[in-house]
């Protein structure tokens, strides 16, 4: 086609309009009439181009990370998550995998590429030293031997769970990005029932440990700090000479809440080199200390390549790792497509009551102080018995997902917007998907409820969240989100203010070692990065965070 056929389509005159603007929008036209022929010419759909412009200029959303979901354009999603997830996974058999794209709010930022990079090799090593392959064999051989041996390439981190499922969720996170920073494989013990709640994440070999294994998850579950195979221990008694002849084939690393000085050594580098000769290391732990692998300096350089922004670490592992099975994807489905798919704004509530005596009037009246404080639901006109609208317009519905062992706060909420008009007319309908009155980890069902909860929050637009329940940081990193966060209340009474927005998606490491490896004496671990700081919601605390303020 030539530019004098072209031409010869704009009507005769039409060029040489005197009115300026007009004169530009035509020449606009006619640029995007030629490009359209152009597109056509080659074989490029038009439509195509007009969508992909849409797509890349959607503004960002100041709630969390990326794409506004206030706006109706349909954004295409890219269901490997930006090359987070390896190709090739069956996807029937995990629907979870492919679909949570669909459901979750945020749009996922782009992982680095060295997040990517490493990940795939990770992949690699999994295939080459997962259950049953000849290294992971031969490893075995030595340790049924209870020999110590350097003769491998493959060296294994075996994770253990305790606690409930938002504890469990987030050192399984942990232990992987150990794994990762020091080149291991990572094993999950089986009797930490995961099976049954989430698929497997890594390509042709399972990441479960085999029934084979010489240590059992019953022995697992006796290990303690005082344990003879505890590495804390083993430096108390001086057991590990400077020879390699002295370390035996396991190690178990206590990483629980409540541990001593010597088990916290495992933060120093100095450790970290002698750890790295040990071929199995046996993970027990109720913390996420990802954190404190952030103040490790040999591990620093490569931390910041895999992830440039600190508040996404948790967010991009538990997205890679963590896909539901189909059948707590039938309850996460079932329940959002029913409950809150319709609703113009979703709110998630998460009430985590960890001392009943804390419980009544009084954190309702904290709750109800937040969601008003923060414009996050409307008042109630008491006065009036309807609300008669301005205009014919259809009133806005705000879907409220609550989430609590307890009924009696959604009941209370519920029949407050059932018994009174909104001031703005606003519609309110609270859901809660479930009231198992008490934590009954280890019950399948329990469990798998709890997990479809822990997502269905990470679908909120808005979500508010207990202060220092693992369950709610789970759920902020997967969805994306800054809560609000309920503070604990003291003496009987709602603390004021009733909540504070948390200033990155991380969750909080409770308990951080206050050792300074290099100066051998205490040290508060909060002060010494601009990214760790303390956490809102337990001040000796720490967490990740990004000074980038738009994130
Ligand atoms: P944390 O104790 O709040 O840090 O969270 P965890 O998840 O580690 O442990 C609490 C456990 O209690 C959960 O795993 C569930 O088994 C149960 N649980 C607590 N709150 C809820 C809830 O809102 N819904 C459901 N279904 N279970 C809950």
């Amino acid at each position: 086609m030539t530019s004098h056929t072209v031409y010869s389509r704009v009507p005769a005159g039409a060029i040489c309009v005197d009115n300026p603007i007009k004169a530009l929008g035509i020449f606009v036209l006619f640029f995007i009439a030629l490009f359209a022929l152009l597109s056509a010419f080659k074989g490029v759909p038009y439509s195509y181009s007009l969508w992909s412009l849409d797509s890349t200029s959607t503004s960002q959303n100041d709630d969390a990370l990326g794409v506004n979901s206030s706006q109706s354009v349909e954004v295409p999603k890219d269901k490997l998550l930006a090359g987070l997830l390896p190709e090739g996974l069956d996807e029937n058999s995990c629907l979870s995998r492919y679909q949570l794209v669909m459901y979750q709010k945020q749009q996922m930022r782009r992982p680095s590429s060295h997040l990517i990079h490493r990940l795939r090799k990770y992949e690699s090593l999994h295939r080459k030293c997962g259950p049953f392959t000849e290294s992971y064999n031969r490893t075995l051989e030595y340790m049924k031997l209870g020999k110590y041996t350097n003769s491998t390439d493959c060296k294994y981190v075996v994770w253990t769970a305790i606690h409930g499922l938002g504890n469990r969720l987030l050192t399984l996170a942990s232990a992987f990005l150990y794994a990762l920073l020091t080149n291991r494989v990572l094993l999950i013990d089986p009797g930490a029932k995961i099976a049954d709640l989430l698929c497997e994440p890594f390509p042709e070999v399972s990441w479960s440990l085999p029934s084979n294994f010489p240590v059992t998850s019953r022995q697992f579950n006796a290990f303690r700090k005082n344990s003879p195979q505890s590495y804390g221990n083993m430096l108390k008694n001086n057991i590990l000479g400077n020879s390699t002849s002295t370390l035996p084939p396991y190690v178990f690393l206590n990483l629980v809440g409540g541990y001593n000085d010597y088990d916290q050594l495992f933060f120093c580098d100095e450790h970290q080199s002698i750890l790295q000769k040990v071929t199995w290391l046996i993970i027990k732990s109720d913390i996420y200390f990802v954190p404190s692998l952030f103040l490790i300096p040999s591990f620093e350089q490569q931390l910041s390549n895999l992830f440039p922004e600190k508040e996404l670490v948790f967010h991009y592992l538990g997205r890679y790792l963590y896909h539901p099975t189909n059948s707590v994807w039938g309850l996460i489905t079932r329940n959002y497509d029913t409950y809150l798919a319709r609703a113009d704004e979703r709110i998630g509530i998460q009430i985590r009551i960890f001392n009943w005596r804390n419980h009544g009037p009084y954190v309702l009246d904290q709750i109800l102080a937040c969601v008003r404080k923060e414009h996050l639901l409307p008042r109630i006109n008491q006065s009036k018995s309807i609300f008669i609208p301005f205009d014919d317009q259809k009133p806005k519905t705000k879907a409220v997902l609550m989430t609590s062992l307890t009924s009696w706060y959604s009941e209370q909420i519920r029949n407050m917007y059932l018994q009174h008009p909104t001031v703005t007319g606003e519609v309110i309908q609270v859901h809660q998907p479930s009231q198992e009155k008490y934590q009954q980890t280890g019950k399948q069902m329990h469990d798998r409820k709890a997990l479809a909860e822990i997502y269905l929050l990470s679908f909120s637009d808005k979500l508010v969240t207990s202060a220092c329940s693992t369950f709610g940081y789970v759920a902020q990193s997967l969805g994306g989100l800054k809560p609000w966060i309920l503070y604990r209340p003291e003496k009987l009474k709602a603390p004021d203010p009733p909540c504070q927005r948390a200033v990155s998606l991380e969750p909080c490491f409770h308990s951080p070692p206050s050792y300074d490896c290099k100066r051998k004496k205490g040290i508060d671990t909060g002060k010494l990065v601009p990214h760790v700081q303390h956490c809102e919601d337990r001040k000796k605390g720490i967490k990740l965070v990004d000074r980038n303020e738009d994130l």
